[in-house]
Protein backbone atom coordinates (compact mmCIF):
# COMPACT_ATOMS: atom_id res chain seq x y z
CA UNK A 1 0.00 0.00 0.00
CA UNK A 2 1.17 3.36 -0.84
CA UNK A 3 0.95 6.52 1.51
CA UNK A 4 0.83 10.06 0.98
CA UNK A 5 3.65 11.65 3.11
CA UNK A 6 2.29 13.80 5.68
CA UNK A 7 4.43 16.54 5.88
CA UNK A 8 3.09 18.01 9.33
CA UNK A 9 5.03 15.28 10.88
CA UNK A 10 8.59 15.72 10.55
CA UNK A 11 11.55 13.00 11.21
CA UNK A 12 14.08 14.49 12.92
CA UNK A 13 16.47 15.07 9.50
CA UNK A 14 13.61 16.76 7.75
CA UNK A 15 14.71 20.45 6.93
CA UNK A 16 12.23 23.67 6.67
CA UNK A 17 12.48 25.38 3.60
CA UNK A 18 14.72 28.29 4.62
CA UNK A 19 17.50 25.75 6.41
CA UNK A 20 17.31 23.17 2.82
CA UNK A 21 18.09 26.33 1.04
CA UNK A 22 20.90 27.56 3.69
CA UNK A 23 22.61 24.21 3.75
CA UNK A 24 22.76 23.85 0.08
CA UNK A 25 24.11 27.33 -0.01
CA UNK A 26 26.71 26.64 2.49
CA UNK A 27 27.79 23.64 0.91
CA UNK A 28 28.18 24.59 -2.62
CA UNK A 29 30.44 27.23 -1.23
CA UNK A 30 32.54 24.60 0.42
CA UNK A 31 32.93 22.38 -2.89
CA UNK A 32 33.65 25.60 -5.04
CA UNK A 33 35.57 27.63 -2.65
CA UNK A 34 37.32 25.56 0.07
CA UNK A 35 37.73 22.06 -1.70
CA UNK A 36 40.48 23.54 -4.04
CA UNK A 37 42.57 24.90 -1.07
CA UNK A 38 41.91 22.04 0.98
CA UNK A 39 44.92 20.28 0.75
CA UNK A 40 47.12 23.10 0.87
CA UNK A 41 45.51 24.43 4.27
CA UNK A 42 46.42 21.19 5.64
CA UNK A 43 49.91 20.60 4.28
CA UNK A 44 51.07 24.12 5.37
CA UNK A 45 49.26 24.62 8.36
CA UNK A 46 47.46 28.03 7.27
CA UNK A 47 44.11 29.64 6.71
CA UNK A 48 43.75 32.38 3.90
CA UNK A 49 42.47 35.56 5.13
CA UNK A 50 40.69 35.88 1.64
CA UNK A 51 38.43 32.57 2.37
CA UNK A 52 37.76 33.88 5.97
CA UNK A 53 36.41 37.46 4.21
CA UNK A 54 34.68 35.02 1.93
CA UNK A 55 32.27 33.07 4.89
CA UNK A 56 31.44 36.40 6.36
CA UNK A 57 30.11 37.36 2.96
CA UNK A 58 28.35 33.63 2.99
CA UNK A 59 26.96 35.35 6.18
CA UNK A 60 27.81 32.33 8.08
CA UNK A 61 29.73 34.12 10.86
CA UNK A 62 27.05 35.60 12.56
CA UNK A 63 24.50 33.08 12.67
CA UNK A 64 22.76 33.61 15.14
CA UNK A 65 23.32 37.52 15.72
CA UNK A 66 20.07 39.51 14.50
CA UNK A 67 20.08 41.35 11.43
CA UNK A 68 19.75 44.74 13.06
CA UNK A 69 23.43 43.84 14.22
CA UNK A 70 24.59 42.79 10.54
CA UNK A 71 24.49 39.08 11.53
CA UNK A 72 22.36 36.31 9.64
CA UNK A 73 19.23 35.99 12.21
CA UNK A 74 19.29 32.45 12.39
CA UNK A 75 18.71 29.74 14.91
CA UNK A 76 21.05 27.66 16.41
CA UNK A 77 20.50 24.34 14.20
CA UNK A 78 21.16 26.63 10.85
CA UNK A 79 25.08 26.76 13.03
CA UNK A 80 24.75 23.58 12.69
CA UNK A 81 23.97 23.17 9.46
CA UNK A 82 26.75 25.08 8.12
CA UNK A 83 29.29 23.15 10.47
CA UNK A 84 28.48 20.30 8.59
CA UNK A 85 28.66 21.23 5.48
CA UNK A 86 32.02 23.04 6.21
CA UNK A 87 33.36 19.78 7.38
CA UNK A 88 32.01 17.55 4.63
CA UNK A 89 35.15 19.33 2.48
CA UNK A 90 37.32 20.48 5.50
CA UNK A 91 37.12 20.20 9.17
CA UNK A 92 39.55 23.17 9.78
CA UNK A 93 36.87 25.06 8.06
CA UNK A 94 33.98 23.99 10.39
CA UNK A 95 35.66 24.64 13.65
CA UNK A 96 36.51 28.09 12.49
CA UNK A 97 32.61 28.86 12.20
CA UNK A 98 31.62 26.87 15.14
CA UNK A 99 33.66 28.88 17.92
CA UNK A 100 32.73 31.95 15.75
CA UNK A 101 28.58 30.74 16.11
CA UNK A 102 28.16 28.21 19.00
CA UNK A 103 30.41 29.48 21.39
CA UNK A 104 31.48 33.40 21.19
CA UNK A 105 28.58 35.26 19.75
CA UNK A 106 27.25 32.77 21.60
CA UNK A 107 28.07 33.65 24.91
CA UNK A 108 27.60 37.17 23.97
CA UNK A 109 24.05 36.73 22.66
CA UNK A 110 23.15 35.43 26.19
CA UNK A 111 25.79 37.00 28.41
CA UNK A 112 26.19 40.39 27.12
CA UNK A 113 24.71 43.56 27.51
CA UNK A 114 23.36 46.15 25.42
CA UNK A 115 26.36 47.98 25.31
CA UNK A 116 28.30 44.78 24.68
CA UNK A 117 25.78 43.82 21.42
CA UNK A 118 26.28 47.24 20.45
CA UNK A 119 30.04 47.28 20.30
CA UNK A 120 31.07 43.73 19.33
CA UNK A 121 27.97 42.32 17.51
CA UNK A 122 28.23 44.31 14.32
CA UNK A 123 32.13 43.64 14.21
CA UNK A 124 31.55 39.64 14.79
CA UNK A 125 28.94 39.67 11.60
CA UNK A 126 30.96 41.71 9.29
CA UNK A 127 35.03 41.25 10.25
CA UNK A 128 36.09 40.18 13.46
CA UNK A 129 37.15 36.29 14.40
CA UNK A 130 36.11 35.39 18.07
CA UNK A 131 38.01 33.13 20.03
CA UNK A 132 37.16 31.24 23.36
CA UNK A 133 40.03 30.70 25.83
CA UNK A 134 38.89 28.04 29.18
CA UNK A 135 41.78 25.75 29.25
CA UNK A 136 45.60 26.20 30.07
CA UNK A 137 48.14 24.03 30.56
CA UNK A 138 47.51 22.78 33.68
CA UNK A 139 43.75 23.11 33.75
CA UNK A 140 41.64 20.84 30.88
CA UNK A 141 39.14 18.81 31.87
CA UNK A 142 39.16 20.23 35.25
CA UNK A 143 38.74 23.57 33.49
CA UNK A 144 37.70 25.42 36.48
CA UNK A 145 41.53 25.00 38.46
CA UNK A 146 42.54 27.97 36.31
CA UNK A 147 45.34 29.89 37.14
CA UNK A 148 44.71 32.92 34.95
CA UNK A 149 44.33 35.57 37.65
CA UNK A 150 42.14 39.47 37.27
CA UNK A 151 42.61 41.97 39.75
CA UNK A 152 40.40 45.18 40.09
CA UNK A 153 42.10 48.03 39.67
CA UNK A 154 40.02 51.17 39.53
CA UNK A 155 37.52 50.49 36.61
CA UNK A 156 39.82 48.45 34.83
CA UNK A 157 41.01 44.12 35.63
CA UNK A 158 44.49 43.68 35.51
CA UNK A 159 45.06 40.06 33.56
CA UNK A 160 47.63 37.72 34.37
CA UNK A 161 47.89 34.38 33.41
CA UNK A 162 48.32 31.90 29.89
CA UNK A 163 45.47 29.93 28.02
CA UNK A 164 46.92 27.17 26.09
CA UNK A 165 44.95 25.12 22.98
CA UNK A 166 43.09 28.42 21.43
CA UNK A 167 41.32 27.59 18.35
CA UNK A 168 40.92 30.96 16.00
CA UNK A 169 44.17 32.34 17.93
CA UNK A 170 46.08 33.24 14.94
CA UNK A 171 43.05 34.84 13.39
CA UNK A 172 41.28 36.65 15.79
CA UNK A 173 40.28 40.10 16.92
CA UNK A 174 38.21 39.15 20.12
CA UNK A 175 38.88 36.53 22.64
CA UNK A 176 36.75 35.50 25.50
CA UNK A 177 39.20 34.68 28.62
CA UNK A 178 38.14 33.06 31.44
CA UNK A 179 39.90 34.25 34.53
CA UNK A 180 39.88 33.93 38.33
CA UNK A 181 38.94 37.42 40.24
CA UNK A 182 38.69 36.37 43.79
CA UNK A 183 40.28 32.82 43.99
CA UNK A 184 39.27 32.79 47.83
CA UNK A 185 35.89 31.70 46.33
CA UNK A 186 37.13 29.10 44.42
CA UNK A 187 35.35 28.91 41.02
CA UNK A 188 32.82 31.43 42.36
CA UNK A 189 35.22 34.05 41.61
CA UNK A 190 35.94 33.09 38.08
CA UNK A 191 34.91 35.66 35.82
CA UNK A 192 34.87 35.90 31.40
CA UNK A 193 36.23 38.94 29.94
CA UNK A 194 36.10 40.48 26.41
CA UNK A 195 39.29 40.95 25.43
CA UNK A 196 40.49 43.00 21.92
CA UNK A 197 43.68 41.50 20.35
CA UNK A 198 45.37 44.93 20.93
CA UNK A 199 44.81 45.58 24.57
CA UNK A 200 48.10 46.23 26.54
CA UNK A 201 49.57 43.37 27.90
CA UNK A 202 47.95 40.79 25.62
CA UNK A 203 50.08 38.62 23.01
CA UNK A 204 49.28 35.50 20.93
CA UNK A 205 51.94 32.96 21.39
CA UNK A 206 53.26 29.82 19.82
CA UNK A 207 50.83 28.26 17.74
CA UNK A 208 50.56 24.08 17.70
CA UNK A 209 51.48 22.00 15.01
CA UNK A 210 48.70 19.23 15.01
CA UNK A 211 47.65 16.06 13.96
CA UNK A 212 44.42 17.24 12.29
CA UNK A 213 42.49 20.35 11.61
CA UNK A 214 46.03 21.71 11.03
CA UNK A 215 44.65 25.12 8.99
CA UNK A 216 42.77 25.44 12.47
CA UNK A 217 45.47 27.51 14.51
CA UNK A 218 45.37 26.54 18.30
CA UNK A 219 47.52 29.12 19.83
CA UNK A 220 48.96 29.69 23.34
CA UNK A 221 47.85 33.42 24.97
CA UNK A 222 50.25 35.36 27.00
CA UNK A 223 48.51 37.47 29.65
CA UNK A 224 51.22 39.94 31.29
CA UNK A 225 49.15 42.72 33.66
CA UNK A 226 46.72 42.87 30.51
CA UNK A 227 44.34 45.85 31.04
CA UNK A 228 40.86 45.22 30.21
CA UNK A 229 38.01 47.95 30.79
CA UNK A 230 35.23 46.76 33.28
CA UNK A 231 32.88 47.54 30.72
CA UNK A 232 34.03 44.64 28.88
CA UNK A 233 32.78 41.82 31.50
CA UNK A 234 30.84 39.35 30.23
CA UNK A 235 28.26 38.47 32.53
CA UNK A 236 28.44 39.36 36.11
CA UNK A 237 32.40 38.79 38.16
CA UNK A 238 31.93 35.65 39.74
CA UNK A 239 29.70 34.06 37.18
CA UNK A 240 32.30 33.09 34.23
CA UNK A 241 31.85 29.55 35.53
CA UNK A 242 28.03 29.57 33.89
CA UNK A 243 29.36 31.37 30.58
CA UNK A 244 31.62 28.46 30.51
CA UNK A 245 29.24 25.89 31.42
CA UNK A 246 26.14 27.12 29.47
CA UNK A 247 28.30 27.67 26.44
CA UNK A 248 30.23 24.76 26.10
CA UNK A 249 27.14 22.74 26.77
CA UNK A 250 25.61 23.97 23.43
CA UNK A 251 28.83 24.41 21.94
CA UNK A 252 29.53 20.45 21.70
CA UNK A 253 26.61 19.70 19.87
CA UNK A 254 28.66 21.90 16.90
CA UNK A 255 31.65 19.80 17.64
CA UNK A 256 28.88 16.84 16.89
CA UNK A 257 28.11 18.70 13.46
CA UNK A 258 31.58 18.85 13.04
CA UNK A 259 32.15 15.13 13.30
CA UNK A 260 29.12 13.65 11.12
CA UNK A 261 30.16 16.51 8.56
CA UNK A 262 33.63 15.35 8.14
CA UNK A 263 32.64 11.32 8.33
CA UNK A 264 30.20 12.07 5.47
CA UNK A 265 32.65 13.49 3.23
CA UNK A 266 34.62 10.41 3.97
CA UNK A 267 31.69 8.00 2.90
CA UNK A 268 30.81 9.86 0.03
CA UNK A 269 34.86 9.36 -1.17
CA UNK A 270 34.47 5.67 -0.26
CA UNK A 271 31.06 5.21 -2.03
CA UNK A 272 32.35 6.93 -5.03
CA UNK A 273 36.01 4.88 -5.11
CA UNK A 274 34.70 1.48 -4.47
CA UNK A 275 32.84 1.87 -7.59
CA UNK A 276 35.19 2.52 -9.88
CA UNK A 277 38.20 0.67 -8.30
CA UNK A 278 38.22 -2.87 -10.15
CA UNK A 279 39.67 -5.83 -8.48
CA UNK A 280 39.34 -9.57 -9.65
CA UNK A 281 37.24 -7.90 -12.40
CA UNK A 282 34.62 -6.30 -10.90
CA UNK A 283 34.15 -2.68 -9.06
CA UNK A 284 35.23 -3.52 -5.42
CA UNK A 285 31.91 -1.75 -4.56
CA UNK A 286 30.02 -5.31 -5.90
CA UNK A 287 32.05 -8.12 -3.13
CA UNK A 288 29.38 -7.71 -0.61
CA UNK A 289 32.04 -7.97 2.34
CA UNK A 290 32.57 -3.96 1.07
CA UNK A 291 28.51 -3.45 0.46
CA UNK A 292 28.32 -4.42 4.14
CA UNK A 293 31.05 -2.36 5.44
CA UNK A 294 29.53 0.42 3.82
CA UNK A 295 25.90 -0.27 4.85
CA UNK A 296 27.35 0.07 8.58
CA UNK A 297 29.25 3.04 8.38
CA UNK A 298 26.09 4.98 6.57
CA UNK A 299 23.63 3.65 9.58
CA UNK A 300 26.68 4.58 12.23
CA UNK A 301 26.43 7.83 10.38
CA UNK A 302 22.74 7.76 10.20
CA UNK A 303 22.16 7.36 14.05
CA UNK A 304 25.23 9.96 14.82
CA UNK A 305 23.28 12.79 12.68
CA UNK A 306 19.65 12.18 14.44
CA UNK A 307 21.78 12.79 18.08
CA UNK A 308 23.31 15.66 16.56
CA UNK A 309 19.97 17.22 15.07
CA UNK A 310 17.93 16.14 17.90
CA UNK A 311 20.16 17.81 20.18
CA UNK A 312 20.11 21.13 18.38
CA UNK A 313 15.94 21.33 17.99
CA UNK A 314 15.91 20.75 21.82
CA UNK A 315 18.32 23.50 21.90
CA UNK A 316 16.18 25.68 19.63
CA UNK A 317 12.87 24.33 21.19
CA UNK A 318 13.94 25.74 24.91
CA UNK A 319 13.86 22.27 25.98
CA UNK A 320 16.39 20.50 28.40
CA UNK A 321 19.01 18.72 26.24
CA UNK A 322 22.31 18.64 28.53
CA UNK A 323 22.43 14.67 28.35
CA UNK A 324 21.51 14.76 24.70
CA UNK A 325 24.70 16.92 23.83
CA UNK A 326 27.10 14.60 25.47
CA UNK A 327 25.71 11.91 23.97
CA UNK A 328 25.23 13.30 20.42
CA UNK A 329 29.46 14.13 21.25
CA UNK A 330 30.37 10.95 22.15
CA UNK A 331 28.56 8.84 19.68
CA UNK A 332 29.41 11.08 16.46
CA UNK A 333 33.05 11.42 17.64
CA UNK A 334 33.56 7.30 17.40
CA UNK A 335 31.28 6.92 14.11
CA UNK A 336 33.86 9.81 12.57
CA UNK A 337 36.51 7.95 13.81
CA UNK A 338 35.60 4.68 12.39
CA UNK A 339 33.70 5.71 9.13
CA UNK A 340 36.85 7.75 8.02
CA UNK A 341 39.26 4.15 9.01
CA UNK A 342 36.39 2.10 6.65
CA UNK A 343 37.47 4.88 4.20
CA UNK A 344 41.07 4.67 4.26
CA UNK A 345 40.80 1.17 4.28
CA UNK A 346 38.64 0.84 1.02
CA UNK A 347 41.14 3.04 -0.88
CA UNK A 348 43.53 0.24 0.11
CA UNK A 349 47.33 1.77 -0.58
CA UNK A 350 45.70 4.75 -2.03
CA UNK A 351 44.08 6.02 0.84
CA UNK A 352 47.61 5.73 3.06
CA UNK A 353 48.79 9.27 0.51
CA UNK A 354 48.37 12.32 0.23
CA UNK A 355 46.74 12.07 -2.96
CA UNK A 356 43.49 10.96 -1.79
CA UNK A 357 41.34 13.17 0.72
CA UNK A 358 40.21 10.38 3.33
CA UNK A 359 44.01 10.32 5.46
CA UNK A 360 43.44 14.16 6.45
CA UNK A 361 39.50 13.22 7.17
CA UNK A 362 40.81 10.04 9.25
CA UNK A 363 43.84 12.64 11.21
CA UNK A 364 40.83 15.36 11.46
CA UNK A 365 38.64 13.11 12.98
CA UNK A 366 40.39 12.57 15.91
CA UNK A 367 40.03 15.79 18.11
CA UNK A 368 36.62 15.24 18.25
CA UNK A 369 37.11 12.79 21.08
CA UNK A 370 39.38 15.88 22.94
CA UNK A 371 38.15 19.13 22.57
CA UNK A 372 34.93 20.55 24.10
CA UNK A 373 34.80 18.39 26.83
CA UNK A 374 36.91 14.46 26.32
CA UNK A 375 34.54 11.45 25.99
CA UNK A 376 35.31 10.61 29.41
CA UNK A 377 33.94 14.08 30.69
CA UNK A 378 30.66 13.62 28.00
CA UNK A 379 30.52 10.17 30.00
CA UNK A 380 30.49 11.75 33.02
CA UNK A 381 27.37 13.69 32.52
CA UNK A 382 25.60 11.19 30.87
CA UNK A 383 26.36 8.48 33.80
CA UNK A 384 25.20 11.58 36.37
CA UNK A 385 22.16 11.77 34.85
CA UNK A 386 21.26 8.06 34.92
CA UNK A 387 22.42 7.53 38.52
CA UNK A 388 21.35 10.56 39.57
C1 LIG B 1 43.08 21.29 18.67
C2 LIG B 1 42.56 21.75 19.98
C3 LIG B 1 41.77 22.88 20.05
C4 LIG B 1 41.30 23.34 21.28
N1 LIG B 1 40.56 24.51 21.33
C5 LIG B 1 40.26 25.05 22.55
C6 LIG B 1 39.68 26.35 22.64
O1 LIG B 1 39.38 27.01 21.64
N2 LIG B 1 39.45 26.88 23.87
C7 LIG B 1 39.76 26.20 25.02
O2 LIG B 1 39.52 26.74 26.09
N3 LIG B 1 40.31 24.96 24.96
C8 LIG B 1 40.58 24.38 23.77
N4 LIG B 1 41.16 23.13 23.70
C9 LIG B 1 41.48 22.42 24.93
C10 LIG B 1 40.65 21.18 25.14
O3 LIG B 1 39.33 21.53 25.48
C11 LIG B 1 41.35 20.32 26.19
O4 LIG B 1 42.51 19.78 25.58
C12 LIG B 1 40.46 19.23 26.72
O5 LIG B 1 39.44 19.77 27.51
C13 LIG B 1 41.23 18.21 27.55
O6 LIG B 1 42.03 18.81 28.50
P1 LIG B 1 43.57 18.38 28.64
O7 LIG B 1 44.18 18.47 27.30
O8 LIG B 1 44.18 19.16 29.74
O9 LIG B 1 43.51 16.86 29.04
P2 LIG B 1 43.32 16.26 30.51
O10 LIG B 1 42.20 16.94 31.20
O11 LIG B 1 44.65 16.22 31.18
O12 LIG B 1 42.87 14.78 30.18
C14 LIG B 1 43.77 13.74 29.82
C15 LIG B 1 42.99 12.42 29.81
O13 LIG B 1 42.51 12.15 31.12
C16 LIG B 1 41.12 11.92 31.09
N5 LIG B 1 40.50 12.41 32.33
C17 LIG B 1 40.75 13.58 32.97
N6 LIG B 1 40.00 13.68 34.07
C18 LIG B 1 39.24 12.55 34.12
C19 LIG B 1 38.25 12.04 35.02
N7 LIG B 1 37.84 12.76 36.08
N8 LIG B 1 37.68 10.84 34.75
C20 LIG B 1 38.06 10.14 33.67
N9 LIG B 1 38.99 10.54 32.78
C21 LIG B 1 39.58 11.74 33.01
C22 LIG B 1 40.62 12.68 29.87
O14 LIG B 1 39.40 12.17 29.39
C23 LIG B 1 41.77 12.47 28.90
O15 LIG B 1 41.62 11.24 28.24
C24 LIG B 1 41.61 22.63 22.46
C25 LIG B 1 42.40 21.48 22.40
C26 LIG B 1 42.88 21.05 21.19
C27 LIG B 1 43.78 19.83 21.14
Amino acid sequence: MTQQADLAIPAVTTLADDERMFRDSVRQFADDSVRPLAREMDEHAKFPRSLIDQLFELGVMGIEIPESFGGSGGRFFHSVLAVEALSRVDPSVGVLVDVQNTLVVNALMRWGNDDIKRRYLPLLSARWVGAYALSEAGSGSDAFALSARAAERGDEFVITGRKLWITNGNEADLFIVFANANPEAGYRGITAFLVERDFPGFAVGKKEDKLGIRASSTCELLLDECRVPRANVLGEVGKGYKVAIETLNEGRIGIGAQMIGLAQGALDHAVSYTKERKQFGRAIADFQGVQFQLARAATELEAARLLVYNAARLRDGGRPFLTEAAMCKVFSSEAAEHVTSLAVNLFGGYGFTKDYPVEKLYRDAKIGQIYEGTSNMQLQTIAKQLLG
